[in-house]
């Protein structure tokens, strides 16, 4: 361990003791490239859990946050500032596009937030007695309470019974289970595309349609959590326009600031005027700093194509790892990916080899690796890291 790290335990510990023991300490990044306080090089395949989609210290990402840091960093919702209103407008012309509806825009700060909005959304616009959210096991959608409610992991609850009420479970992927499920209470299915800290597990063919037709039989809102898959992620805008629906409701966070923290959950015109003034807030809603962040993303994600860049690098890397000797099998889309170790190998293991070797992933299974590197990674970038799994697998 690095005598820059520290024991999560240990009285001096300056955090919470809520994360396992770092066992790097970064302090520098560009592109797909970090540095830590040692001066020792990696190359970042995880790219800080899908977030940094253009890269580390991105120059323009950079500059337009500093530029908007100088100029006006906040002012409130009782005012309205020009760079939430353009980057809303953004948003909404993104969602038109993949949906073909109209719809508004809330900017929150995180993905727990976001479906935290969502879910308060699907209430007020199903009206008391319809108050339900039906999720899937193996889901993520956040740690705040109701989102953790939401989140289909029983085990992540147990330490925090009772959790809020309203929120039921079923197996991703059975369309029966869903069906079995509903009864006049359910407002609304929170739903992935990819489940991504569930082991990156894409939605069966035919799921997210059953579950559109369902919603639709049964008048309950489709929302689909994009926080890890939104933003060009799976080689489209959305994960859910590789499954031909249009959902109501859409949640995201993670790489729309390329860093900066912020969210947002975008719903199509009728369901959003369910809110009125005083329903939902937050202080940092559309806040000028972090909606300059999201406005230049958006534009550089338009400008380098990013839908077409992550399915073609995730299509190269998906290919070169299924070739790879150790490696069983690959799942995901575009550049969310995970690698199936063969022969019951432990990806923690490969994980903490790789780290040592100067690559970053994640053992998001007990025997698999994600892999979520910035869309602009490089070729020679991709090369490099894939050699080093197949030594460690080797
Ligand atoms: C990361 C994630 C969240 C939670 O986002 P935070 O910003 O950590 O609150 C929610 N849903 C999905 C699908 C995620 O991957």
């Amino acid at each position: 361990m690095s005598a820059h790290t520290f024991d999560v335990q240990g009285d001096r510990c300056p955090f919470m003791p809520v994360f396992g023991a770092p066992q790097v300490m970064f302090a520098r990044g560009s592109g797909t490239e970090l540095w830590d306080v040692d001066g020792k090089r990696y190359l970042d395949f995880l790219g800080g859990l899908a977030v940094i989609s253009l890269g580390h210290s991105n120059p323009v990402i950079a500059d337009a946050i500093c530029e908007q840091a100088r100029t006006l960093m906040h002012v409130s919702n009782l005012f309205a500032n020009p760079v939430a209103t353009e980057a809303a407008q953004m948003v909404n012309a993104l969602l038109r596009e993949a949906t073909g509806e109209a719809g508004q825009t809330f900017f929150c700060n995180s993905g727990a937030e976001a479906n935290e909005a969502a879910m308060k959304l699907a209430r007020k616009f199903g009206g008391r007695g319809r108050h339900v959210v039906v999720s899937a096991y193996g889901s993520f959608h956040g740690r705040t309470l109701a989102a953790l409610a939401a989140t289909g992991q029983p085990a992540k609850h147990e330490p925090f019974f009772p959790m809020p009420e309203g929120f039921r479970h079923v197996a991703f992927g059975d369309l029966e289970a869903l069906q079995a499920a509903i009864d006049p209470s359910v407002g609304a299915v929170l739903i992935e595309t990819v489940q991504g800290e569930g082991g990156v597990m894409p939605a069966p063919d035919g799921y997210l349609r059953g579950i559109r037709d369902l919603c639709d039989e049964r008048g309950m809102l489709m929302i689909i959590d994009e926080v890890q898959t939104g933003f060009a992620r799976t080689g489209r805008w959305f994960g859910f326009q590789h499954h031909d629906v249009v959902p109501d409701v859409v949640t995201m966070a993670k790489a729309m600031g390329n860093g900066f923290p912020v969210g947002a959950v975008w719903a199509r015109l009728d369901v959003a005027s369910a809110f009125q003034p005083g329903d939902h807030g937050s202080t940092y809603s559309g806040t000028a700093i972090a909606t300059a962040a999201v406005r230049a993303v958006i534009n550089e994600m338009r400008r380098i194509d990013a839908p077409a860049l992550s399915a073609a690098k995730g299509a190269y890397l998906s290919a070169k790892l299924a070739a790879t000797p150790g490696v069983d099998s690959v799942r995901g889309q575009g550049l969310l990916l995970a690698a199936e170790l063969a022969d019951g190998r432990d990806a923690k293991v490969a994980y903490a080899a790789l780290l040592q070797r100067g690559l970053v992933t994640n053992a998001v299974t007990g025997t698999a690796l994600r892999l979520a590197p910035p869309i602009t990674v490089s070729h020679a970038e991709i090369d490099e890291a894939v050699a080093m799994i197949a030594e460690v697998l080797a």
